[in-house]
């Protein structure tokens, strides 16, 4: 009760404001972290964790299917019952307690309720005021977006907190959105049994990737079931009798047992005191490289909020260098290569999507001289174990000619979410080309995929020998 000091105050105890304030607890400063629901945040509880729980199980049985000898053995469908218990064991039935000793053992101390900012670093939590000596960090991000559908809030639509939560699978499942959220829910209820239905405005899924990741996802949905409606936006929703009802602009109406709003994110700096400070409500708080909010210097912002990249790592890498510039070490460190739009990013379909840097089209539109080489991922020795000739997808590097170097890399295909770190190395550390044929990758694994692209690209051998055509 009343006013207490600490050294630095923490808005928001999910993956990023969770990771700051342990760092800095960790470093020796008094930190306090204000949390308004779970600890963990929404990562832990209601999106990265159970959503993969949730498609993982269906991931396997696909590639069981695929291997001679193997999809003999497997008979019968999922258990949906099972991988959602599964699923409540892995976000801890809802209940955040074992991960506050993490922040207890780096004498963070937490308080439990909404916190807004009140001037000059000062926080009010309940009937708490902390005040900061030496950083705010506001670290509350993002909550999903309701767009303003004739009758949609009405209906109570899922969002990712119920489609990540629920005990039982719907016999049919509407999705609005057809991005990342939208595509990996649209399979993981598929493959729990509802039949599902994927509404997207746009012309392809997941827009922001290479076109042939959207064309892959699509592909692979509709073979599982999915009823994919591209260029097709909801004009109006009725819930009535259990049942929900979409009308479209085009075809329709959509029936549904429950309907999934995926649409985007909105970023949670609307309602925590952000204009006491000088800054607009419901805009991301806009940061420098070392995560200071701009014209302040005890003001920072991490993860989702600050708009950059909307990823629990991108969030965690921030908090890092939040903690470090707090702890007066040196700022403006960012690489220029992998962060924002170009952060390491993964869908978990089945094919995965793996990318890091630009798209070929973006690279294009910000003015670089690049070319882009594709080969198949199932194109070498070590897929062959891995269901080969069905589990298709696309590798594609985008090389900047005049650096030679690699600055964007998307791969698809069942499993090749690890193959994505390589890729991240090569971007972020803008390892050259020509230094790249001396990573040999073992025989015979997937990565052997890198010397194909290299040959694809006409980079001369090791040594400097011919090129190949
Ligand atoms: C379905 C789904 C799946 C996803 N899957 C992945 C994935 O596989 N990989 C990935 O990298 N990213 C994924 N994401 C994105 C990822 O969840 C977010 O980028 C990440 O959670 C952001 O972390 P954060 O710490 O910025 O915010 P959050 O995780 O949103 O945490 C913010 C915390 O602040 C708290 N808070 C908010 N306001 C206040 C306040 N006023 N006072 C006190 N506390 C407050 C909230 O209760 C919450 O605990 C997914 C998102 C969704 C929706």
């Amino acid at each position: 009760m009343g006013e207490r000091e600490f050294d630095v105050v923490v808005i928001g105890a999910g993956p990023a404001g969770e990771v700051c304030a342990g760092r800095l607890g960790e470093a020796g400063l008094e930190v306090a972290v204000v949390e308004s629901h779970l600890i963990g945040g929404e990562c832990s509880f209601y999106a990265c964790m159970p959503s993969k729980a949730m498609l993982r199980p269906g991931e396997l049985l696909t590639e069981a299917r695929r291997i001679p000898g193997v999809a003999e053995a497997v008979t019968g469908d999922l258990d949906a019952g099972a991988i959602l218990r599964r699923r409540d064991e892995i976000i801890h039935d809802l209940d955040d307690s074992s991960q506050v000793p993490w922040l207890e053992q780096r004498n963070v101390t937490v308080f439990r309720s909404a916190g807004r900012l009140d001037g000059e670093k000062r926080v009010v939590a309940g009937d708490d005021t902390l005040i900061a000596r030496k950083a705010v960090v506001v670290a509350t991000g993002s909550s999903p977006l309701i767009p303003p559908i004739d009758g949609l809030r009405e209906a109570d639509p899922w969002t990712n907190r119920e489609a990540t939560t629920a005990k039982e699978v719907p016999a049919r499942l509407a999705i609005l959105g057809g991005g990342v959220v939208g595509v990996e829910m649209a399979q993981a209820y598929g493959s729990l049994g509802s039949r599902v239905t994927l509404i997207e405005r746009g012309d392809r899924l997941i827009a922001r990737e290479e076109p042939f990741a959207s064309d892959d996802v699509e592909q692979s949905l509709r073979e599982k079931g999915v009823d994919v409606m591209l260029g097709t936006a909801a004009t109006s929703v009725r819930a009535e009798g259990g049942e929900v009802t979409l009308e479209l602009d085009q075809g329709g109406p959509v029936h549904a047992d429950e309907l999934l709003v995926a649409i985007g994110r909105k970023l949670n700096s609307d309602d925590i005191g952000v204009d006491s400070v000088g800054l607009e409500p419901g805009k991301p708080i806009e940061v420098d490289d070392g995560m200071r909010a701009k014209s302040s210097d005890w003001l920072y912002a991490i993860g989702d909020v600050n708009g950059r990249a909307l990823l629990t790592h991108m969030g965690k890498y921030q908090a890092r260098i939040a903690a470090d510039v707090i702890l007066g070490h040196r700022a403006g460190c960012l690489p220029t290569n992998g962060v924002g739009a170009r952060s390491p990013r993964v869908i978990f379909t089945d094919p995965h999507v793996a990318a890091v840097g630009y798209t070929l089209d973006a690279a294009q539109q910000d003015g670089l001289n690049v070319r882009a080489v594709d080969v198949p991922t199932q194109g070498n020795a070590g897929a062959s174990f891995y269901g080969r000739d069905d589990a298709r997808g696309t590798a594609r590097l985008v090389v900047d000619d005049d650096r030679a170097i690699i600055v964007g890399a998307t791969f698809t295909g069942p499993e090749i979410a690890e193959f994505l770190q390589a890729a991240t190395i090569a971007v972020v550390g803008e390892v050259p080309l020509d230094r790249l044929f001396h990573a040999v990758p073992a025989f015979p694994t997937r990565s052997e995929i890198w010397l194909y692209l290299l040959e694809a690209l006409g980079i001369a051998g090791p040594c400097g020998g011919p090129q190949r055509a």
